[in-house]
């Protein structure tokens, strides 16, 4: 095909249309949703081999970004230590460029996306331009809970896998069961930055819950108490019953 051909108007609504339908038949997007230390993470890695789904946080992408001392990574880390969120500008273009690549064509689990109104009607144009189906499990957690998850919290800087002091510690105290190395607490989960971030989600991201409620979509999980074994039943009852509709 000639340049001129290839870059005309139609031939590049024909490569987007490709590219949108490149989607298994039944691939859908999870949406965990709840507040800082819901167990989201948790959830989304003890769901996601079986799916054959990617799992798609985007405070990971954040921090990938911050570790990497790049343009995007300069811009947000402030606003990520002070337990602000980041523009959705910015992580809308994430999440629509990486729901793109081949590891999503199964579909995807999407861990802290979409936080504000903003950023869910961005997805939502995403998953119709994609004929993509939305599951969205609520994770319901008591506030005073979060706040004590959240400061025994700690992290692997090597695998990502997330530890907790009071209901999931490591077995050698301190040291990543998987690889051996230090655990970390992250710089936002300290008490003053926690509780910013839970002010963050009440404010802009709580309202979420009656938006995902009209739509349809929105299932609720207690999930103060129970261990996250326990949880995962439930959402994979949840995802059957979206499954056989
Ligand atoms: P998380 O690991 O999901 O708790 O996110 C950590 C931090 O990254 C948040 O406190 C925000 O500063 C930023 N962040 C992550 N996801 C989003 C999002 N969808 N919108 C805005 N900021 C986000």
């Amino acid at each position: 095909m000639k340049d001129v051909e290839r870059s005309s108007p139609e031939n590049r609504g024909e490569a987007e249309a490709d590219k949108l339908a490149r989607y298994a038949p039944g691939a859908f997007a999870l949406i965990l949703f709840g507040p800082p230390g819901s167990g989201k993470g948790t959830q989304a890695k003890l769901l996601v081999s079986d799916l054959g789904f990617a799992h798609i946080s985007t405070g990971d992408i954040l921090r990938e970004h911050i570790a990497a001392e790049d343009a995007i990574g300069r811009q947000v880390m402030a606003m990520m230590k002070n337990g602000q969120l980041v523009p959705d500008e910015l992580v809308n273009q994430m999440v629509e460029e990486r729901i793109g690549r081949d590891d999503c064509m199964n579909g995807f689990i999407l861990d802290g996306f979409p936080r504000t109104l903003g950023q869910a009607e961005n997805l939502g144009w995403l998953l119709a331009a994609r004929g993509i189906g939305h599951l969205v499990v609520h994770l319901a957690v008591d506030y005073n809970k979060l706040v004590g998850r959240l400061t025994a919290r700690r992290q692997c800087p090597q695998c990502g896998t997330l530890y907790n002091l009071l209901s999931r510690p490591p077995v050698i105290p301190g040291r990543c069961d998987i690889e051996g190395a230090l655990l970390e607490v992250r710089t936002d989960d300290q008490e003053m930055v926690i509780r910013k971030r839970l002010e963050a989600y009440d404010a802009q991201t709580r309202p979420l819950i009656e938006y995902f409620r009209a739509d349809g979509s929105l299932h609720e999980v207690e999930a103060s108490d129970a261990p996250p074994e326990v949880i995962v039943r439930q959402v994979r009852q949840l995802i059957e019953e979206f499954r056989g509709q």
